[in-house]
């Protein structure tokens, strides 16, 4: 298992999807294919996908946005737990990727709510700030060094009470080690800080997968 949460043993990760784990033989199919892949390790884990859908229908969620789609995997978790009418826009600029992801939403009938754009993920924020906002759902999970922009456009694109679900925070523990400063490791400790002290949301970081916030706005 590539993307099991580096807190957590094998055995116990094994035991949780054993025992909890609820996916589509679609959602599984694309799994085992992204795991075959050279950059496998950057699919979102399972058991994490399934909490992200527990959140969704938890505030029931219909206009949702997704940042960074890779193969498909997050998008297709929360397009099957949305209403029928609920829509993603998935934006991400790598066309064979994403061309594996449009072939799985197809295969599992949900491929008419995700309204993929491929371009930078800021202009596409950017392009719906000029719509409608009101968003209910996003999850951001991209381009580390650009994490703060997209934090920014999608806060103000969500509804109050809307969350946002942020990928990777912890870095594989590298955020926690003030030797390490590469740009992607700056750039989410620099934000996970922020949150931590951001008045106009409340957060909890979770120690699940690659570590994932919860931010809701307020
Ligand atoms: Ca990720």
């Amino acid at each position: 298992m590539n993307s099991k949460s580096f807190l957590v043993p094998d055995t116990i990760y094994d035991y949780i999807l054993k025992t909890t784990l609820r996916e589509t033989l679609v959602q599984r199919a694309l799994r085992e294919r992204t795991a075959a892949m050279p950059q496998a390790r950057m699919q979102t884990g399972p058991d994490q996908l399934q909490f992200m859908q527990l959140l969704v229908r938890a505030i029931g969620a219909r206009r949702c946005i997704e940042v960074g789609v890779y193969t498909g995997a997050s998008a297709l978790a929360v397009a099957l737990a949305i209403p029928a009418d609920g829509t993603i826009v998935a934006c991400d600029v790598n066309e064979e990727y994403t061309a594996i992801a449009k072939e799985f939403w197809q295969r599992a009938g949900v491929a008419n709510k995700i309204d993929l754009r491929l371009a930078p993920g800021e202009e596409t924020l950017n392009a719906l700030l000029a719509q409608q906002g009101d968003y209910d759902f996003a999850y951001i999970d991209a381009d580390k060094t650009n994490y703060d922009a997209y934090y920014e456009l999608v806060l103000r694109l969500l509804r109050r009470g809307g969350l946002i679900a942020i990928d990777n925070v912890l870095w594989g523990g590298d955020v926690a080690n003030s030797a390490e400063t590469d740009p992607d490791t700056v750039a989410l400790r620099k934000l996970n800080e922020k949150i931590g002290l951001d008045e106009r949301v409340d957060t909890s970081l979770l120690t699940i997968g690659d570590g994932l916030s919860i931010v809701r706005k307020r």
